[in-house]
């Protein structure tokens, strides 16, 4: 047997991701961290007290491998307020830590060696090394700026060459594309043309603005059994460090995803489920009220970033804009801008080259905009001070 000190040649062939190398950078240089995805408030205090009394008064041993019955209980109830999706909360719900469990379960337990895997670039970090350490052989489809249309040649070449899963994200990381209805219709006809499996990552599901809707691919024809839906508690809460993720799917694809989970982190603390659980019980007025708040903060940071001379593309949902910052004058890579604008203009941002496997997607940044009015407009102002007076 033989081992190395660099471990598994796939995992350890990736850096440190671009999230934590930006955040550190950020620290360093005591920039505003409009880098990795996080609100800078502390979610709703209801929900915080939940978890807290849950903590207190609860029982913090181990809960159910499958999560709190209240979360799971939730987590069908919502399928159904917002999408009239009926689930049974027992055979059909899993909780999870976080979508990123969530996801590496989904891959894990559906992916055999060699399976071939599509994914859609720009792609969120965790996918592909995920699915290559599953021994899936990926397919890549890609979007570009500025307006992340989807190639459906393409896509439909990646499922007559085999892809047997399909991962969709909408709501879309980085690009803030939401997937219109007619665009999962055709994705679904081909979901169910070639008998795959579609993980949807919709942590982002009620972030969306401006009217604009989201449609999980789950009610679409034939797609109750063929869709796994997941979502997380971080987003829809604002409480990202809570590591709270829920996968609904049919009874028969639960039984690879719960075996999986059981290997993986087996449960999640309880009192944040507690939490979760609870949140997920509030009125249709918080979910309105947090894309409402959110939508504004967009607004603002866009018309900022435009002010700077930099090219805001449409964002109907997320936490973040994508700009091109070319009408800057800035001279470089978007690696370099969003280095050169942390350490010199004191505002973190992300490049989105950092979400494909090629590079030259190279003009665009990634700003994060689920912060206080405040923190934004002193963004705002420090790069107003570096690029225009
Ligand atoms: N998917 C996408 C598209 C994300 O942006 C994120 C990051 N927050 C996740 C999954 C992971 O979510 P969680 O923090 O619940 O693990
Ligand atoms: N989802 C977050 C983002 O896109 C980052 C989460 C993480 O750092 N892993 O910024």
């Amino acid at each position: 047997m033989h081992f190395t000190m660099t471990g598994n040649k796939i995992l350890s062939s990736y850096g440190t991701t671009i999230f934590e190398v930006m955040s550190q950078l950020a620290l360093e240089h005591d920039a505003i961290n409009l880098g990795q995805g996080f609100p800078d408030g502390n979610g709703p205090p209801d929900v915080v007290s939940a978890a807290s009394d849950y903590l207190e008064n609860g029982i913090n041993q181990y809960p159910s491998m499958m999560g709190l019955p209240a979360l799971r209980q939730s987590v069908a109830e919502v399928n159904m307020r917002f999408y009239n999706l009926a689930v049974d909360w027992k055979s059909e719900v899993l909780v999870t830590s976080g979508a990123t469990e969530a996801l590496a379960v989904c891959l894990f337990g559906l992916i055999e060696p060699g399976d071939k895997v599509l994914l859609i670039e720009p792609l969120y970090d965790s996918y592909m090394p995920i699915v290559r350490r599953a021994g899936g052989v990926p397919n890549t489809v890609r979007l570009n700026p500025p307006d992340w249309s989807i190639p459906f040649d393409d896509l439909e070449r990646a499922f007559i060459d085999g892809a047997k899963l399909v991962l969709l994200n909408t709501p879309m990381n980085p690009c803030s594309k939401v997937f219109s209805r007619s665009e999962l219709e055709r994705i679904a006809a081909l979901v169910v043309k070639y008998e795959a499996i579609a993980i949807c990552d919709e942590v982002y599901e009620h972030l969306v603005y401006h009217g604009v809707e989201h449609i999980p691919l789950m009610t679409f024809p034939g797609m109750r059994t063929r869709a796994i839906r997941i979502g997380s508690a971080g987003k829809t809460f604002s409480l990202t460090g809570w590591k709270v993720g829920y996968i609904t799917a049919c009874p028969e694809l639960m039984m690879s995803l719960s075996r999986t989970h059981q290997f993986l982190t087996f449960t999640t603390p309880p009192n944040l489920q507690a939490g979760a659980a609870f949140g997920l019980k509030k009125e249709a007025g918080y979910f309105v009220q947090l894309s409402n708040e959110l939508q504004k903060r967009r607004d603002q940071l866009a018309n900022g970033l435009s002010g700077v001379g930099m090219e805001v593309l449409k964002c109907e949902g997320t936490y973040f804009i994508t700009a091109d910052f070319r009408g800057t004058g800035f001279q470089g890579d978007d690696l370099q801008f969003c280095k050169n604008i942390t350490e010199q203009a004191r505002v973190a941002a992300v490049p989105v080259s950092a979400f494909y496997g090629g590079d030259d997607v190279k003009s665009y940044a990634r700003f994060c905009f689920c912060k206080e009015e405040d923190t934004l407009m002193e963004a705002v102002n420090r790069l107003r001070r570096y690029f225009v007076c």
